[in-house]
């Protein structure tokens, strides 16, 4: 800002010259000339915001009234711990998973009969620790198949169903679980209503995954299953924790910072891999970290009072969620969990202690804040949609010593891109500096290789963005 006014003032001298100058007496040029001069500061200084009006009108769409609904009647079953009873009709997981299942078959006839709303049944072995007896465990999906044939990207949000108290082995007392994780269900289940009315290039899924608790029982499964079965995952946003915004300790009120955790090393990398990656310096650039600073990007772009904070980390400390059995398959995928986190409303029994009243109840969940939170997860969704793919064969040149940087890659499958993003920025930077608009599938740069990061993406006449691609080494 302070630059702004600096160049602003410079401006304003300028102006008053002319002025002088030419004896213009007539404010209504002035008040224009003044105007066209901060604007052009404003541009000079500020990147371009480009919005699309048909995400902004989706992003719009998100309720903070719809998510505390869903918030409450997750809370109403008593107890959503993976262990607890199957058969009531108004308690326990098996209640609570029939609501979610029935909800999203609310949406088939808006989607035209597309949807596809299952469950993702396993059956879970003991496992000598948080599972006692082999369980039927049950993930709720929808499915909302992508529109172009060639296009067989996923884009995938998720948040996990059960709940738990103090005691990870208590099926019986209450575990409201409002926080944990009624808040990111409640997220996928508004972005299942909204979105599947309708078309994307790429399929969406929304998944409220069993299990967390007791081991990312459910996430596991559904990775294992999707690499079984091909499934090309290409972004999991996994919402686990994102609907409070106060800290405990630090007293900080703070509804506007949610993070993204994401690894910089993907889970499942081979050794050739690992090699690959400690030549070239690509510790910060692995697939999931790009898909974080891509989510703090279009986040940012669409969601008004909202940062989104990059954590260079798989999680937290002493803690797990269900983007990692993702990650370890080969897939993108990170976590996204609120900024300050109230532990005494987190895992536990519902009491009052010296007149404070522990547990994870609905009315501690910040609606505005999970609004803000749900439309981050939409617009990122839908944009990485109804982008083109990612370019593909993405190769720096390495065959000579060389100041310049030359990238060369292939076009890519299905919908033809308007052009490419050459992205570049330095080795210290955490996001993307610079973007090159180019048409040709290749391009030099007058900037070394060795002192600069580099990636492509494809981008279609709307801005729309695929995901970005890190160049291997080649000629
Ligand atoms: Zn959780």
């Amino acid at each position: 800002m302070f630059v702004n006014l600096h160049v602003l003032l410079i401006n304003c001298n300028f102006l008053f010259r002319i002025l002088q100058i030419k004896k213009m007496k007539k404010l209504k040029s002035v008040i224009f000339l003044l105007v066209s001069l901060f604007s052009y500061t404003q541009t000079f200084a500020q990147r371009v915001e480009n919005r699309d009006p048909f995400i902004l009108e989706l992003v719009n769409q998100v309720s903070d009234k719809q998510l505390e609904t869903y918030v409450h009647k997750m809370v109403s079953f008593q107890t959503r711990h993976t262990l607890s009873d199957t058969l009531s009709a108004t308690t326990g997981i098996g209640a609570a998973r029939n609501w979610i299942k029935s909800e999203m078959e609310k949406n088939i006839a808006g989607s035209k009969g597309r949807l596809q709303v299952s469950f993702d049944t396993f059956v879970q072995p003991a496992d000598g620790r948080r599972v006692t007896v082999p369980v039927t465990m049950k993930n709720v999906m929808a499915v909302l198949p992508g529109k172009n044939p060639e296009d067989k990207r996923m884009i995938m949000v998720s948040g996990h169903y059960d709940s738990r108290v103090t005691d990870v082995m208590n099926t019986k007392d209450f575990a409201p679980g409002a926080n944990d994780d009624a808040s990111g269900v409640a997220a996928v289940m508004e972005l299942c209503r909204i979105l599947s009315k309708y078309e994307f290039d790429a399929t969406l899924v929304f998944v409220a995954f069993v299990g967390e608790e007791q081991g990312l029982y459910g996430a596991t499964n559904l990775a294992k299953r999707a690499k079984a079965e091909g499934w090309n995952v290409h972004l999991l946003l996994n919402n686990d924790i994102v609907g409070n915004s106060y800290g405990m300790e630090t007293d900080i009120k703070d509804n506007r910072s949610v993070r993204i955790f994401s690894e910089g090393v993907p889970a499942g990398e081979t050794a050739a891999q690992a090699n690959a990656r400690i030549s070239a310096g690509n510790d910060t650039e692995g697939p999931a970290r790009q898909a974080a600073r891509y989510i703090k990007e279009v986040g940012e772009r669409y969601v008004d009072q909202l940062d989104v904070k990059l954590i260079y980390r798989r999680d937290r400390y002493l803690r797990g969620g269900d983007h990692t059995p993702f990650s370890q398959q080969g897939f993108t995928a990170v976590r996204v969990t609120e900024m300050n986190e109230d532990f005494r409303r987190q895992h536990q029994d519902v009491r009052t202690e010296n007149g404070f009243k522990f547990g994870d109840l609905p009315e501690y969940v910040d609606y505005t804040y999970l609004q803000k939170v749900s439309r981050m997860n939409l617009a990122v969704m839908v944009n990485v949609a109804m982008a083109p793919q990612e370019p593909e064969n993405v190769v720096v040149s390495t065959s000579g010593l060389t100041n310049k940087t030359v990238l060369k890659w292939t076009t890519p499958k299905g919908k033809a891109p308007a052009g490419y993003f050459v992205l570049m920025r330095e080795t210290s930077a955490a996001n993307w500096e610079r973007k090159f608009f180019v048409q040709d599938t290749q391009a030099t740069l007058n900037y070394s290789k060795d002192n600069y990061f580099f990636a492509v993406q494809a981008v279609d006449g709307k801005g729309h963005e695929s995901l970005v691609v890190v160049p291997k080494p080649g000629r």
